[in-house]
């Protein structure tokens, strides 16, 4: 989950860049749009300085993406692997999902 921190920085800049450039379309603008909306201000400052804090305990990891936009600790649950896709940490207060096999 360590290196997930950092692609979730990337979407906060994408989503700001989008979001500042009429985009409002993509998913990382929409993810930003919805912060906002709940009163959370999304800057770039401080995504970037969650993203360096994102320190997960192993087999606990809280949420990336809740953590780098909203500076809010949701829990990760973890789904077995099956057939069709590998194991995973699902996050359902943002909806994010993370493949886990070979992290
Ligand atoms: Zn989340």
């Amino acid at each position: 989950m360590l290196r997930q921190a950092p692609i979730e920085f990337a979407r906060v800049v994408y989503g700001l860049s989008d979001h500042a450039n009429g985009r409002l379309g993509t998913a990382a603008a929409e993810d930003v749009a919805r912060m906002v909306r709940k009163g959370t201000p999304v800057t770039r400052e401080r995504a970037e300085q969650r993203a360096r804090a994102y320190l997960p305990t192993a087999g606990h990891a809280h949420c990336p993406r809740c953590w780098v936009f909203a500076s809010v600790k949701s829990p990760l649950h973890y789904r077995e692997a099956v057939a069709e896709r590998p194991e995973s940490a699902v996050c359902k207060v943002c909806g994010a999902e993370y493949a886990t096999g070979n992290v």
